[in-house]
């Protein structure tokens, strides 16, 4: 399948198309039709495999396609779990947000803090960052989450492996609007943990998986 081919702003298959990207893997194959019907996906496949674009393309295309809930609060968060993978992913958002009005900004632990809250005071629409430096930012409120539409846990069997669900939670309760949507990635979802993160995260969640190592 080609992105071309999917039901997405025009834009998106441009910008895909700048980075040389034109074929869909089979995560994104089996991923991206559900997430752009906004449904909640809890997805596994391996490192590798491209899950990062399995959520980016439908995120950035119900954020172009669909009304804001908030003008203040960011409409989509992106949680990884270290400041080097949430770089990384920051780094493709910003490529499939290229020549639209879309403002992303990262938010992780390491960078000055003063720094962060005066980026978040710009009002991005979109954030990608770390759980416990969001979750610090939400304590001290300079974050507020109740606008948001779009909720992704990137790396999420990690991401509870390094120990954030305490954040995680933090966050889920301040991001409680009913029309939000949630995506999991990670590359297993057999673990006890994950199972018990999901049944609170997510809505019926559309399951997903490819090749997942265990
Ligand atoms: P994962 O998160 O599953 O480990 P990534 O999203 O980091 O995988 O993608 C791995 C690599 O594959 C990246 O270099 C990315 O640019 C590339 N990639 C992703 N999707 C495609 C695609 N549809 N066609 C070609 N390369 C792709
Ligand atoms: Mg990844």
């Amino acid at each position: 399948m080609l992105f071309s081919e999917l039901p997405i702003d025009h834009r998106i298959v441009k910008n895909l198309s700048t980075a040389q990207l034109s074929d869909l893997t089979d995560i994104q194959a089996q991923a991206i039709p559900h997430a752009l019907l906004n449904k909640d996906i809890l997805a596994a496949s391996k490192t590798g495999s491209g899950k990062t674009l399995a959520f980016v393309v439908p995120m950035v295309n119900r954020l172009l396609t669909q009304r804001a809930l908030s003008k203040a609060d960011p409409r989509a968060l992106i949680l990884a779990p270290t400041r080097e993978l949430a770089k990384q992913v920051y780094g493709v958002v910003r490529q499939i947000v290229a020549n639209t009005t879309l403002q992303a900004n990262l938010i992780v632990g390491g960078e000055n803090y003063n720094d962060q809250a005066k980026l978040l005071r710009k009002n991005p629409h979109i954030i990608v960052g770390t759980a416990g430096r969001i979750a610090d930012h939400l304590n001290d409120k300079q974050l507020f989450l109740h606008g948001l539409e779009l909720l992704i846990l990137d790396e999420a069997d990690r991401m509870l492996e390094l120990g954030f669900v305490e954040q995680l939670a933090i966050i889920h309760s301040q991001a409680d609007h009913r029309k939000r949507q949630t995506m999991m990635f990670s590359a297993t979802i057999e673990q006890a943990q994950i199972k018990e993160m999901t049944t609170v995260l997510l809505k019926s969640p559309q399951k997903i998986s490819v090749d997942a190592s265990n």
